[in-house]
């Protein structure tokens, strides 16, 4: 999973009439730091000098702070692209930190991809008979293979050709030939939005980052479509014909998008409310004892806020959080493991002690957390737990996505509903239903990917 961020300034001669520098660096710096939530292992950007297409890049193990703002000062670019990523497939190496950067003989290209192949293994092996060698652990990689062994066109046609090739999950930012090149998977799996300010274009992963950096949404990237940005065009190219059923990701309306960002003209604030209303429906059918409802910080809290509308019940911040608990203690102690999740959730005696309450959550994928979430919240003596869930159980892994790739992991898959609630040691649990999630985001559901919660994956692949 990652965060994209591209930009292109399209008037720069006129820019320098006025003796002023291209924001590009600035303002993907700011795009990506607006997309921190969609991957903290690294960061990084690529950018092209003004007149010659040299790439150069900053990249940094964990969270984008790790690159300098000042390091980019100074630099006169007009196109850079930057990725925030978790490390998806094949893990956490610093050959994997993108945006990849390479020189082949048709020239010097940067690429940064948000999403998962599904036919990794089927391509790698095809190109390892062909003689390649792979340097990173990354699919990316693939996609730049397949490009170099193309060395009759050129760089954009050499990469319109390769991209049938791709099957799963890809969003992608290009910089290659002077252009950005920005571009989505044929069944729309990852977001990717298109943003303008002034004579500066934008692609970014969500709307919230064009916000920060005062930008208009022009439209999404269309699946199966790669937009080219250069000096004075915008071209919409085509790569895959336009399919009747989409698989756009349900999983970033519950749990990966910011709440502030609209995607496919869904506010997934609206979403994630409207996710909590139904769980109060589902209680007020059949009755839940209940006289206070909050979330589990932050991801369960604007479903709380829904449930409390809808159902009547008191809204409260029963559970805070230490937001800048790091996520390494490098050397942790004894007391610091015993102190576990208490570090960085501490539950309110006073508003709980006594108390039938509600917690609602976003989703339970490993269920780690969660179980220990609910060991500290019993300890402040509330009488009743009543867990709700504003997603359906995660029960399948996510092959063009997450990093989810074996149902082990899964807690929802290796126990049923009964079970699980038990073990997290709540009084009841029930997840919002299938229908309700594609409900209450609004597309058709011929539109959207549902398979990590029913287990039918878009594309027939054995990846
Ligand atoms: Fe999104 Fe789930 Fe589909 Fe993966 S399987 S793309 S997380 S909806
Ligand atoms: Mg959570």
């Amino acid at each position: 999973m990652g965060g994209l961020f591209g930009a292109f300034s399209q008037t720069s001669a006129a820019v320098h009439i006025n003796q002023e520098r291209d924001s590009t660096l600035e303002d993907v710096y700011l795009g990506l730091f607006a997309l921190q939530h969609r991957g903290q292992q690294s960061a990084g950007i690529a950018w092209t000098h003004e007149g010659s297409d040299r790439i150069q890049s900053l990249k940094t193990v964990g969270l984008l702070g790790g690159i300098d703002i000042l390091q980019l000062d100074g630099i006169n670019s007009n196109s850079a692209i930057g990725q925030v990523r978790v490390s998806g497939k094949g893990g956490f190496v610093l050959q994997n930190i993108q945006p990849l950067t390479i020189k082949y003989s048709r020239g010097h290209l940067a690429v940064a991809h948000d999403g998962n192949l599904s036919n990794t293994e089927e391509l790698t092996e095809k190109l390892e008979k062909d003689g390649a060698i792979f340097q990173s652990e990354c699919d990316t990689e693939l996609l730049l293979h397949l490009m170099a062994h193309k060395p009759d066109k050129s760089p954009l046609d050499a990469l319109l050709c390769s991209l049938p090739s791709l099957k799963g999950g890809f969003s992608m930012l290009l910089l290659l030939e002077g252009k950005l090149v920005a571009l989505r998977d044929p069944l729309g799996f990852r977001p990717l939005v298109l943003g303008r300010r002034e004579n500066m274009v934008y692609a970014a992963s969500e709307t919230c980052a064009l916000d920060i950096i005062g930008a208009k949404i022009i439209r999404e990237v269309e699946p199966g479509e790669a937009v080219v940005i250069s000096e004075n065009n915008m071209e919409s190219i085509r790569f895959a014909p336009k399919l009747e059923d989409l698989s756009v990701c349900s999983f970033e309306y519950v749990y990966i998008a910011r709440p502030d960002s609209v995607m496919e003209g869904k506010y997934v604030y609206a979403v994630r409310k409207e996710l909590g209303r139904i769980l109060a429906r589902m209680d007020s059918v059949r009755g839940v004892n209940a006289n206070l409802v909050s979330g589990m910080p932050d991801s369960g809290t604007i479903a709380a806020l829904g449930y409390a509308e809808a159902s009547g019940l008191p809204y409260d911040i029963a559970v805070s959080i230490n937001r800048y608990v790091g996520r390494t203690f490098i050397r942790p102690t004894q007391r610091i493991r015993e102190l576990g999740v208490r570090l960085k959730l501490n539950p309110s005696v006073q508003l709980m002690s006594g108390k039938n309450v509600v917690i609602v959550d976003d989703s339970i994928v490993r269920g780690v957390t969660l179980k220990k979430a609910m060991q500290t919240i019993r300890l402040s003596g509330p009488k009743e737990i009543h867990m709700r869930i504003a997603s359906p159980p995660v029960r399948f892994p996510c092959r063009y996505s997450l990093d989810t790739s074996s149902a082990d992991m899964l807690i929802a898959s290796r126990m049923n509903i009964e079970a699980l609630c038990l073990h997290l040691g709540a009084d009841s649990l029930k997840h919002v239903k299938e229908q309700d999630l594609i409900n209450a985001i609004g597309l058709p559901s011929n539109k959207m990917c549902t398979a990590c919660f029913s287990g039918k994956y878009p594309i027939n692949d054995n990846a």
